[in-house]
């Protein structure tokens, strides 16, 4: 799996992005067949998403190394994750250092992901809820990831954010393919979007 991530880093080489060695050793250090289900065990290694129930997966590592990249922040980093699923994104944030923030809106899943969670990484706080809305208690945040797609930039997670931070989200139609999009946050409080990558996300859902 690792040399498949290493193949795919230098694909975008082009776009001066690296995955860093801090991410290559969170992806190596989590167990992510924790975080599967127990029948799709001996895919857990591959590098591609898989079925986590309730019609949502667990990315690809690949791109949860890319978005963990993207995010570029350092061990004493507040993140806000938008989309627990099966709490492998928070789990490698959690991995290198970060105090991480977790939003997830199927309670089922959010259950499931507690209970792996509470094991490995019992610092990592989950609340079930519409992430659209943010965790505004814990604001504001040097990163926000959104793991599910969405067509617009959620405008209460901007509000989240702090100078200088970044928001890496998939934006686009939810049901065919997305632009992962980087919305940096200057420290004057303008936004500068930069284009990454076409990704594909299950859609963000809820009232918003
Ligand atoms: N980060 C996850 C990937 C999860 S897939 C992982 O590492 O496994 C996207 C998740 O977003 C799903 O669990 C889905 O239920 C959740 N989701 C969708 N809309 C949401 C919303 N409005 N707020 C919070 N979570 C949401």
């Amino acid at each position: 799996m690792l040399k498949t991530i290493l193949w795919h880093s230098s694909m975008l080489e082009s776009k001066n992005i690296k995955i860093s060695e801090e991410v290559l050793k969170a992806i190596r250090n989590v167990p992510r067949h924790e975080f599967v289900p127990q029948k799709l065990v001996k895919y857990a290694y591959k590098d591609r998403p898989l079925a986590i129930g309730f019609g949502q997966t667990i990315s690809q590592p690949f791109i949860v190394a890319l978005m963990t990249e993207l995010l570029n922040i350092s061990d004493t980093s507040v993140v806000l994750e938008i989309g627990t699923g099966s709490g492998y994104q928070a789990a490698i944030l959690a991995e290198m250092g970060v105090n991480v923030y977790s939003v997830e809106i199927i309670p089922e899943l959010a259950e499931q992901a507690s209970k792996v969670l509470n094991t490995l990484y019992p610092e990592i706080k989950l609340r079930v809820g519409d992430g659209y809305f943010g965790w505004k208690e814990y604001a504001p945040f040097d990163g926000i990831v959104v793991t599910a797609a969405v067509d617009h930039i959620p405008e209460p997670l901007t509000h989240q954010l702090k100078a200088g931070g970044k928001i890496v989200i998939p934006i686009g139609s939810p049901y065919t393919v997305q632009e992962l999009i980087i919305v940096e946050k200057k420290i004057n409080g303008d936004f500068i979007l930069h284009q990454i990558l076409p990704v594909r996300f299950v859609p963000l859902t809820g009232d918003h």
